[in-house]
């Protein structure tokens, strides 16, 4: 396991480029119809991991959009024949609409990881137990294993995001906040709505009375037998009740002017925001922005400004 890590640093599995993500694409897509509805839920660890598309960071980014990634995907499958792959991209989308029109949780969300981070400091108990769940010191077996590669990779597998979520809360009895803005510090694919309503879905916060409880023997099945905990809670309740707020509308964009030149700032959250302009770019000036917004993770996708001239008059 140490050798794969020491083999995978981040940069190595996903290099923050388009040919790249272009070329993860392609080695994928024969596997996106009935072989990735059976293997899917398998984590054979890290280097052996064939049987997911492994392109969560250049989706999350946008470097891929989700079309891109269907249309890619269709072109060798029937719908039907890539349907669980399918339902997995629009899972995404979901996630990042359910939020865009609930802003209030993504603030909440802040709210409480602040307070948990203060009673972190005043807690000399909790600090080190967090630090030992981060540090890969639980004494969980397959949990410490994944917390390093997070941290060495910048990737988990889906099923270890549920396992480790899931034993963070229920068994180690840490707040989920603070797991998931562990996850947030480390994943490539860090995402405010993917990551907060996983968590909240582990938690048994999204789905109000429905936890997810990581059980030893549907680790040991799923890992090849790699990790079998003796030690993990039996019982999962929810942390809360809580009703989802209802959708509220979204602002409508703005017009753009016929005819005038625009300055369109592109950012790592969405790399991909040109697609939806009509004209040619006239201008790219590759420049880091700074971001305020604590939940933003810098990404290794460099940032653009774009000068764009509206079609028109
Ligand atoms: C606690 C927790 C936290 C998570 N945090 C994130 C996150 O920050 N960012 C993120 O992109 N995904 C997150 N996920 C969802 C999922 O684990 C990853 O998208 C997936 O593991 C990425 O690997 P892949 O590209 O090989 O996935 P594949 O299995 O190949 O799936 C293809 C694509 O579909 C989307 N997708 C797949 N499963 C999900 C899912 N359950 N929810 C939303 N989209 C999905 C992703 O864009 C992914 O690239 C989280 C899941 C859990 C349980």
């Amino acid at each position: 396991m140490a050798d794969h890590h020491e083999t995978l640093r981040d940069s190595d599995l996903f290099p923050p480029n388009h040919a790249a993500a272009l070329e993860r694409l392609q080695a994928f897509v024969p596997g996106a119809g009935r072989r990735y509805a059976a293997e899917r839920n398998r984590d054979a660890g890290p280097g052996r991991r064939d049987n997911v598309s492994m392109l969560s960071p250049y989706i999350r980014h946008r470097v891929l959009s989700e079309r891109q990634v269907l249309q890619a995907v269709l072109a060798q499958h029937s719908p039907e024949g890539a349907e669980k792959f399918i339902q997995e991209v629009f899972w995404r989308t979901y996630w990042k609409g359910w939020l865009q029109m609930r802003p209030q949780v993504w603030r909440a969300f802040l709210r409480e990881l602040a307070a948990d981070r203060a009673r972190l400091e005043q807690d000399a108990g909790l600090r080190s137990a967090v630090t030992a769940a981060q540090e890969g010191r639980s004494a969980v077996e397959g949990f410490d294993d994944w917390a390093r590669e997070l941290v060495q990779t910048g990737y988990l597998h889906n099923h270890a995001r549920m396992w480790f979520a899931s034993i963070w809360i229920f068994t180690l009895g840490l707040p989920w906040t603070l797991g998931a803005e562990f996850f947030l510090r480390h994943l490539r694919d860090a995402d405010p709505a993917s990551n907060t309503l996983g968590w909240r879905w582990v938690a048994g916060i999204q789905t109000p009375g429905k936890t997810y409880l990581a059980r030893a023997d549907n680790i040991a099945r799923y890992t090849d037998n790699r990790f079998r905990p003796d030690n993990l809670a039996t019982e999962a309740h929810p942390i809360r009740e809580e009703s989802p707020p209802p959708p509220t509308p979204l602002p409508t964009p703005p017009t753009l002017p016929p005819g005038q030149r625009v300055l369109l700032l592109l950012h790592g959250d969405d790399l991909g925001g040109h697609e939806a302009l009509p004209a040619v770019v006239s201008q790219i000036i590759p420049r880091p922005f700074s971001h305020t917004d604590p939940g933003y993770r810098p990404s290794v996708f460099p940032d653009y400004a774009l000068g764009w001239k509206i079609p028109g008059r």
